[in-house]
């Protein structure tokens, strides 16, 4: 990240009217949030070898939930994250009428807690929790606290989080939403993602506006088609942009 790349996505911002931010796991980093995937060999040994993906699944959920569960509040949940200058920053983009929508694999809940309204969650969110037996709701701390399998107080019914699984469908409507505002967009802001991960590829493909930006740690294979590559952490970088 230098000067000279700050300054032209200051310009692209100044001109811009409808700029959708498209975010990964990169946002959250600065907030003390790690990726999970990359937890990959780390945890290996606690694991048995299974890949976060793996745990993570529909099917594991269903075929062994304390197992799930135990991973999933170890690695899922940061009960003391709070939205760090990304997030503050795009808050200020759409209370200033440039920002259209935020797409996120994210599950934290972060850009909602930093106030914006219009948040594609793709993966859904930590925060948002349910009894699958009599449907009521359950905040995260009951999900947290719970000795193994979080159940229900009213029917004892098993609480699951309204997060994405491996092998799970996205929400259609989030789908929806997420497409028609990048579809509109004249400005697609791609941050935090190794665009790797699908659905992300596919959404970004309907893209027909001006200006493409990647802001992210690592080089991506993907960078030939923007207009404005940053490397660096995305909070450093959007700390560095002014709302006018
Ligand atoms: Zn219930």
């Amino acid at each position: 990240m230098n000067a000279g790349e700050i300054g032209a996505l200051q310009e692209i911002i100044d001109r811009s009217r409808r700029i959708v931010f498209f975010g990964g796991a990169g946002v959250s980093t600065a907030s003390g949030i790690p990726d999970f995937r990359s937890a990959d060999g780390l945890f290996a040994e606690e694991t048995d070898g299974l890949s976060p993906e793996m745990i993570l699944s529909r099917s594991f959920f269903y075929l062994q939930p304390e197992r799930f569960f135990a991973y999933y509040r170890k690695h899922l949940l940061y009960p003391e994250a709070k939205p760090n200058a990304a997030h503050r920053k795009l808050y200020e983009l759409e209370r200033a009428d440039r920002l259209r929508g935020i797409v996120t694999q994210n599950v934290d809940g972060l850009h909602k807690a930093a106030g914006n309204i219009r948040v594609y969650e793709l993966h859904g969110n930590v925060h948002e929790n349910h009894c699958m037996d009599c449907n009521a709701a359950y905040p995260m701390e009951t999900v947290l606290n719970a000795e193994g399998i979080p159940r229900c107080r009213d029917c004892g019914g098993v609480i699951k989080p309204d997060v994405t699984l491996y092998g799970e469908p996205l929400e259609k409507y989030v789908c929806i939403g997420a497409i028609r505002e990048i579809t509109n967009a004249d400005t697609l802001i791609i941050a935090g993602t190794s665009l790797a991960v699908e659905p992300a590829a596919s959404f970004i493909s309907h893209f027909r506006g001006k200006h493409l930006v990647i802001l992210n740690r690592d080089p991506l294979t993907a960078e030939e088609q923007a207009e404005l590559v940053i490397h660096g952490d995305v909070a450093e970088i959007m700390d560095r942009i002014t709302v006018r």
